[in-house]
Formats: C-alpha cells, structure tokens, sequence
C-alpha cells in the first residue's frame, strides 16, 4: 500500500526574472501546495500518490511528467479534454519582492470531484494529505475535499490538513465557515500563526484555538513561524523547535516542505521532537534554494545543513 496520498490542483508556475509588464523570459515550473508536499515524501523514499485533474494538452503532460521523474505516484490523475491547465505567474517584481498572479478560475485542476477521488482512497493510504487550497476552488472540489477527509478518517487513515490560506480565492469568514468542519476531521492540523483563527472562532488567541482543536479529536497542531521555527501542541503540552540556520533565498514553499518532513517523520516512527526536526530541516532547505520544491533533500542529504560553515565546499 501507499504511504500518502495528496489530491489538489497542480499547476505551471511561470517565473519571470523581472516586472511582468516589462516583458523578458517565463520558465514553467511545477507548482502547487500538494504537489509540493508529494515530492518532499517521496525524495524520501516514501511511497506518495497525487490525485487530482490535469488538462489533457502538453501543459497536462508536463505537470504529470514532473510529478513521475520526482518518483510520484500519478496513476489516479484524471486527464480533463475540456478545461486548461491552471496557471500561477511568479514575478519577481524586485530583488526582494515577489508577486503572485493566479489565472486558475475554471481550471482542470479547479474541476476535481468525488469521483476522481474515489479510486485513489479506495487504494488506501497510511495518511492522506490535504490543504484549504483546494476547498477554494469550486463548490465540486469543496465537496470532494470534504468527502475524502471523511471517508479516510472513518476508515482509520491519519488526515493531516494545512490550512494554507490563499487571499487571492476567498475571504476569511468564507474560509473559516468550510475549514473549520473540516479540521474536525484531522488528525494533524497544520498553520501558520496568522491561519489558526480560520480552523476556529475569528480572532480567539492561540491557546484557546488550540485547545478546541484539541477537544475536536485534533492529535497534533503545527504552527509555522517562519524563520522562528515552529511550535507543536498535543494532550502532553507544547514544544518548540528553532528553525536550522540558513541563507534564505525563497521562501515559497517553505511551508509545504515543513508539512512533509513532518510527515516523513511520522511514516518513519519518529517521537515528536525527531518529526519537527524533519519539519524544520525540510523547511530550511526549501528556503535556503531557489524553487518551490527544487531544492528538497534525498534521504542521503537530511543532514547535509546540520554542521556547516557558509561557503563550505563537501
Ligand atoms: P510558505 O507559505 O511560503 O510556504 P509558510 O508561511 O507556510 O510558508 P513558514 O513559517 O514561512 O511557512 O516556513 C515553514 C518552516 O520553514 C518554518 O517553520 C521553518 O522551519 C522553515 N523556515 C522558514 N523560513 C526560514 C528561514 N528564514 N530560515 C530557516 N528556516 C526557515
């Protein structure tokens, strides 16, 4: 059997090296949180599947193409003939600024139902990983996310949910009515400190959050801090971990890569302090490289920042 599943929408990052408006060359990456996450398990080494609905033209091909070089599972994936493939611009506005531009309304990826799922849960999964991306999308993905959250936790599959907020697809208050229901079906909720309020009541302090979270049947709650590190709650308290030492150089995707260490350090048995070690030192490689998931390590790398200086030649 697998050990994870994601679903969710992948799509072609297009990266400028200056202002949009300007002109200048895109390079297509692949992009999207799940995918992100998928491909930090499985350069680990786990057995990882992504589900979901990819255009079926040369744009659908490369994401796929991408997905299976980086050993993804993508049987599952369902080829749609009548929508485009969905497309985010990453500009890089200047040497410190970088910004998004989705153009993914009525995308294939955005199209994803319960029954595109339904074979891939069928399969079964040691977990089954999902973010409030994809609730976003269309009122079809917001029922297909709901479902498979259900669906894997009944059938004892550990659900992780990240909140990962996007302004750009809904509000707040439209966020938090479809997320926090959703929570109640994860083991493990993942957030940043400014997201934990969209699985809870608006506005309410962490530790209040927390413990109704907690109280929800939540196992473990993850918040994100950035270059702070991370704190981690459970029924035996809280415990922090300091983020490793590195040049940040992207931080896009930096909480996915997170998300998937954690993880890997679940599927791998690993105490809680060993999990967010693998938590922290996937998020400071993704920071410290270009690209979303680029720069995630193979197993054989997991301790390639732990001792050394800047400039260090191995
Ligand atoms: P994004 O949405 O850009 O993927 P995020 O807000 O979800 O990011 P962050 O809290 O920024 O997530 O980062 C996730 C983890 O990555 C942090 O908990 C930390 O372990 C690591 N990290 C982030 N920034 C840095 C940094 N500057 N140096 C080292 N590690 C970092």
């Amino acid at each position: 059997g697998l050990d994870l599943l994601t679903f969710g929408e992948a799509l072609v990052s297009l990266r400028s090296t200056g202002p949009l408006t300007a002109g200048g060359a895109l390079t297509p990456h692949l992009a999207g949180a799940e995918a992100n996450v998928a491909i930090g398990l499985a350069r680990l080494g786990h057995r990882t599947a992504f589900a979901g609905r990819v255009s079926d033209d040369e744009l659908g091909t490369f994401l796929l193409r991408q997905l299976r070089a980086e050993g993804v599972d993508v049987r599952h994936v369902v080829r749609d003939a009548e929508r485009p493939a969905g497309l985010m611009f990453l500009e890089r506005r200047t040497a410190d600024l970088t910004r998004v531009l989705y153009q993914r309304a009525g995308s294939a990826g955005s199209a994803l139902g319960v029954d595109d799922l339904r074979p891939a849960l069928g399969a079964g999964a040691r977990v089954l990983h999902l973010t409030g991306i994809t609730p976003a999308l269309s009122g079809r993905a917001r029922e297909a996310a709901a479902w498979a959250a259900e669906t894997a936790a009944r059938a004892g599959t550990l659900v992780c949910l990240d909140v990962n907020h996007r302004a750009k697809l809904w509000s707040r208050d439209d966020a938090r009515a479809v997320l926090t229901p959703l929570a109640g079906h994860a083991s493990v909720v993942v957030a940043s400190s400014d997201e934990l309020d969209l699985v809870g009541a608006p506005g309410a302090d962490e530790e209040t959050l927390v413990a109704g979270l907690l109280a929800r049947g939540v196992s473990t709650v993850l918040v994100k801090l950035g270059g702070d590190g991370a704190r981690a709650y459970t029924a035996d308290g809280r415990r922090d971990a300091a983020a490793l030492p590195v040049t940040a150089v992207d931080t896009v995707g930096a909480g996915d890569a997170f998300t998937a260490g954690y993880l890997s350090g679940h599927l791998d048995g690993l105490d809680l302090a060993g999990r967010l070690r693998r938590a922290v030192t996937l998020g400071a490689f993704a920071v410290a490289g270009h690209g979303d998931w680029e720069t995630l390590p193979r197993r054989d790398e997991l301790s390639l920042l732990d001792s050394r200086q800047p400039g260090d030649t191995l």
